[in-house]
């Protein structure tokens, strides 16, 4: 709506990546009017192009975008194959040996972000926001503590400002804005480390089925992310620890073949490619993935997530995951503010708890995954009993890596596949025991976690939510006197029986 010389909108929204255009379509989806300012035009490059399970299968679903995903033609991703830890072979995990990615939502995708950062602004706009590119928020508008519009540089470079009940800052890692919400930025002193990538035609390919996985290389400077994009275009980067960061600095192209020739694996399964030199996967690109969050993620009015709000380590390909369950966990306070059912203090404390909660999962257990010292056996088979899982302890690993909220179910067998659900959890459980006592190891520090153990247990219940509503079951709140989803997965409510 225009009034005189600015708009008024419900929740403005700075940033169209996947963190932006998920929590416009999930907050439009309840009626409300949201407005996307995005400073690029789509297509535009990003980095992060392996996604998990709970992404595709989950939030998409609750979005819509799953439809034009699996029309789009993306690598199929079943898992991931690691050179890692002490073991000299590479060892693979896949998503269909958990019970919640058993079956039709058993895979991710690779996905070339030009492409799927579109597929999903577009939906967004299908689901009635309106979107605006080449739009750069240059600041916030205050009244009386809260935070209550933007101001922005319109396409023609004309200072435009709007005002609206939230203001949203997905505006990735590059964010400013983050800093109106107060607090400050924390790195991490253990993930401080650089990327160097580019992309090379022609890269060979794991044997079949696992020709789709991520392929993460371990060596001596740090490790490899060999990501096959189509059948013939590969993402490949090197990820460098900052004690090794001169490896990356002068000319990128000697760089990277230095980098290249210290990790035998990733030489041979280049021997025969060639880099890509033209295009927007011509240049060789440089990050710090250094990991930070925040101290505040919300104040009245505003509210940050994905890259704006926290980042962590790239190695278990979370960065996606995270923003679109922020925006999810983002979208239901927004909802329920907006319907005057739940005050903004607690609608946000809801909100700020479990994505701190979810980002300390995946801190958490990459920092044990860091260990060289111990074979991948020690991640699977300790997982039950410190996660105090229903589940056995490959299926948590593989459900933590699957973006922990991963689920089998497919609506349109909802019945049926909570059945089978059923049944598999049932026979799955009695092998895996009989292979515990066959294999009984030391437990790592990440599975005695508490935190760990609570987040798969929600993170399972997010999942099964998107893939089947009300039928999902009760939720607990997460601490005493919090909310819980309400059916339809877009408002908090008060737990059963308050
Ligand atoms: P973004 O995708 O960055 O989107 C933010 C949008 O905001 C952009 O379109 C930008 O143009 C826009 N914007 C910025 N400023 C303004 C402004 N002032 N006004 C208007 N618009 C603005 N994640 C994975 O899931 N899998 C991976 O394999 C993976 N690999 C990675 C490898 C490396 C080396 C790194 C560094 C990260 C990796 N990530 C990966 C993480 C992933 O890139 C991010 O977590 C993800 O893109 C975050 O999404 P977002 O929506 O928060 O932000």
């Amino acid at each position: 709506m225009s009034t005189g010389n600015h708009e008024e909108f419900d929740v403005v929204v700075v940033g169209g990546g996947p963190g932006g255009s998920t929590l416009a379509t999930l907050v439009a989806m309840r009626g409300h009017r949201v407005l996307i300012l995005e400073k690029e035009s789509f297509p535009r490059y990003q980095i992060g192009e392996s996604l998990l399970p709970s992404t595709v299968h989950g939030i998409c679903h609750l979005t819509g975008a799953d439809e034009e995903l699996a029309k789009a033609g993306f690598t199929v991703k079943r898992g991931g194959s690691f050179r890692w830890g002490v073991k000299p072979e590479p060892w693979t995990f896949s998503f269909s040996i958990s019970q919640k990615t058993a079956g039709s939502t058993s895979y991710a995708y690779q996905v070339e972000r030009m492409k799927f950062d579109k597929i999903l602004l577009d939906n967004a706009r299908r689901k009635g926001v309106e979107v605006r590119e080449q739009c750069t928020v240059t600041g916030v508008v205050e009244d009386g503590g809260a935070v209550r519009g933007v101001t922005h540089a319109d396409a023609a470079g004309n200072e435009r400002q709007v005002l609206a009940r939230y203001v949203v800052d997905a505006s990735g890692n590059t964010s400013r804005l983050y800093k109106q919400v107060g607090g400050t930025r924390e790195y991490s002193e253990f993930f401080r480390s650089l990327a160097l990538f580019g992309y090379f035609e022609g890269g060979k390919r794991l044997p079949a089925p696992n020709s789709g996985n991520i392929l993460s290389a371990a060596f001596g400077s740090g490790w490899f992310w060999y990501i096959p994009l189509s059948d013939t275009l590969t993402s490949v980067g090197a990820v460098v620890r900052r004690e090794d960061a001169e490896k990356v600095q002068g000319d990128p192209e000697t760089a990277l073949m230095k980098l290249i020739d210290e990790c035998p694996l990733i030489k041979d399964y280049l021997s025969n490619a060639t880099r890509v030199t033209t295009g927007e996967y011509g240049k060789l690109r440089v990050r710090k993935d250094y990991s930070y969050n925040n101290t505040r993620f919300w104040k009245p009015g505003m509210v940050l997530i994905g890259d704006a709000a926290c980042f962590v380590d790239p190695v278990f390909s979370s960065g996606v995951h995270l923003a679109t369950y922020s925006a999810l966990l983002a979208a239901r306070s927004i909802n329920s503010v907006l319907a005057g059912t739940v005050a903004e203090e607690a609608a946000f404390t809801e909100f700020e708890t479990r994505y701190r909660r979810e980002y300390s999962v995946f801190y958490e257990f990459l920092m044990s995954f860091y260990d060289m010292h111990v074979d991948e056996s020690s991640y699977f088979w300790s997982a039950k009993k410190v996660t105090k899982s229903t589940h056995d302890e490959l299926e948590s690993f593989v459900e933590l890596v699957a973006g922990i909220s991963s689920a089998e179910f497919d609506l349109r067998d909802a019945e049926s596949a909570a059945l089978r659900l059923k049944k598999r959890s049932a026979e799955f459980a009695d092998a895996v025991d009989e292979l515990v006592r066959d294999n009984e190891r030391s437990m790592t520090p990440l599975f005695k976690s508490s935190v760990v153990s609570q987040a798969m247990q929600q993170g399972s219940q997010e999942q099964t939510r998107a893939l089947l509503g009300g039928d999902a079951g009760a939720d607990a709140p997460i601490f005493t006197g919090g909310l819980v989803p309400s059916e339809d997965g877009l408002l908090w409510t008060a737990p059963q029986g308050d």
